[in-house]
C-alpha cells in the first residue's frame, strides 16, 4: 500500500489515506471528506522494539506499563481548538498492547468556529501558542 491514497466512493464521499512510519511506529489514518461531520480513523502499531525497549535491556515492570497504557489509552477523547472553552467528546479510543485505534469526528458547527477562531486567536490560544488548535485537513 501506497503512503498516500484515497478513493472517491458513491455520494461524493472521498477516503483520504495516508501512513507514516518512524522509529518503529506505523500510524494510518482514514479521513473521510464530503460527510455531514468530519470523521476520522487512526490506527498506531508499534514494534515489539519500540513497544517494549530493546530486548536486552527492557526494565522490569512492563506488564505495570503496559496495563496502564491499555487502560489510559482506551475510552473517550477529547478535543478542542482553544484552551478556553470546555473540551467536547470528540471521539473513541481503543487501546491494546501495540496497537491503538481511534475514531474521531468533528460536526461542521465545530468546524466553523474552529476557523473563524484561528483567525481571530483569543489571548489564551497566543498564549499557548496556538497549540490548542487541532484541526483536520
Ligand atoms: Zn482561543
Amino acid at each position: 500500500m501506497k503512503n498516500h491514497s484515497y478513493w472517491r466512493l458513491p455520494g461524493g464521499v472521498i477516503v483520504d489515506f495516508q501512513r507514516h512510519h518512524t522509529d518503529g511506529i506505523t500510524a494510518r489514518t482514514f479521513s473521510f471528506l464530503g460527510l455531514p461531520i468530519g470523521l476520522c480513523v487512526t490506527a498506531l502499531s508499534w514494534t515489539r522494539e519500540a513497544y517494549y525497549g530493546v530486548r536486552a535491556q527492557r526494565p522490569p515492570g512492563a506488564w505495570k506499563r503496559t496495563v496502564t497504557a491499555v487502560l489510559h489509552g482506551t475510552g473517550r477523547v477529547m478535543s478542542s481548538y482553544c484552551p478556553d472553552p470546555p473540551k467536547i467528546w470528540g471521539g473513541l479510543a481503543l487501546a491494546l498492547p501495540r496497537f491503538n485505534l481511534v475514531l474521531g469526528w468533528q460536526t461542521h458547527a465545530w468546524l466553523q468556529k474552529a476557523d473563524a477562531h484561528a483567525l481571530q486567536p483569543c489571548e489564551a490560544c497566543a498564549a499557548a501558542g496556538l497549540r490548542g488548535i487541532v484541526r483536520e485537513t
